[in-house]
């Protein structure tokens, strides 16, 4: 396994993991390049000053670490920007307030509350299609203003829609706008972030899948990046190897990460054969 560019410790609102014990982790793991991404999240999140403090916190203890640890894994800083049309004046500031080497964009809403706390046994399923069909239009208003390197999990709603309360979703309905979505992030140079959280949630999948995967491929799409989105240390990089096979099957030939917000490569080959240090 090579990368985790997306993952929380306990400043983020949901996370409860110190920040040493998490890049220790990662170097355990043996992984090339890590990136800690806390929450920053500009609806239903916490308020400014508490965001302000958290992610100062968050970046400065993995600089502080990395400033006294020799490793041959990269210890990234970031945040995960979630929602940030909801306050672009806060997220604006957001992006300013520490010199960060990647910025994930997320979308965790169709403008109301956080999927995580939908109860889609009790919504109809035309209730659930309009919500979808925002959740998408959310994403690509997210990605023409596009001031982030990685869109992240731009399956979001599946893990709790269809994972947790079983309901079918036809995705068909949503591929124009998902195409649209692809076309403007390969145009702009976003990173494509395939996030593995699903691999151990009830969805059983990755966020996007790899038909989506292969859609995204088939447009023209090579930048993609890995995330496990953990929470908590057991499962840090958790699926990266058979996720990075399937990549490979794809056709992708390499993955990207960050530093100083400037794109990196390195090749898709089997990571056991790979000794060399980034
Ligand atoms: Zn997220
Ligand atoms: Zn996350």
């Amino acid at each position: 396994m090579l990368i985790d560019c997306h993952n929380h410790s306990l400043h983020s609102f949901d996370g409860q993991e110190k920040v040493p014990d998490v890049l220790e982790n990662a170097e355990k793991l043996g992984l090339r390049v890590f990136a800690l991404t806390d929450h920053c999240d500009m609806i239903g999140g916490a308020d400014p000053d508490t965001l302000r403090r958290e992610i100062a916190a968050s970046v400065d203890e993995v600089v502080c670490w990395r400033e006294s640890h020799r490793t041959n894994c990269r210890m990234l800083c970031g945040i995960e920007l979630g929602d940030p049309q909801e306050n672009l004046p806060l997220a604006q500031e957001m992006l300013a307030l520490r010199p960060y080497d990647v910025v994930i964009g997320s979308v965790h809403t169709d403008g109301n509350e956080d999927y995580y706390f939908g109860r889609y046994d009790q919504m109809r399923d035309e209730e659930i299609d309009a919500s979808l069909t925002r959740y998408y239009q959310r994403q690509i208003e997210a990605a023409k203003w596009g001031q982030f390197d990685v869109l992240a999990h731009i399956t979001y709603p599946l893990r709790y829609v269809v994972g947790d309360y079983g309901r079918k979703v036809q995705m068909e309905r949503y591929l124009p706008l998902i195409d649209t979505l692809f076309d403007i992030i390969i145009e702009k140079g976003i990173v494509l972030e395939v996030n593995t959280s699903g691999l151990r949630q009830k969805i059983g999948d990755t966020l996007p899948n790899e038909a989506l995967l292969r859609r995204y491929y088939a447009r023209g799409g090579r930048l993609i990046t890995l995330g496990s989105d953990a929470h908590t240390i057991p499962v840090m990089a958790y699926g990266m190897d058979r996720t990075e096979e399937l990549l490979r099957q794809i056709g992708f030939t390499e993955v990207c990460w960050f530093a100083h917000r400037k794109m990196h490569k390195i090749p898709l080959i089997s990571s056991l054969l790979d000794e060399n240090p980034v």
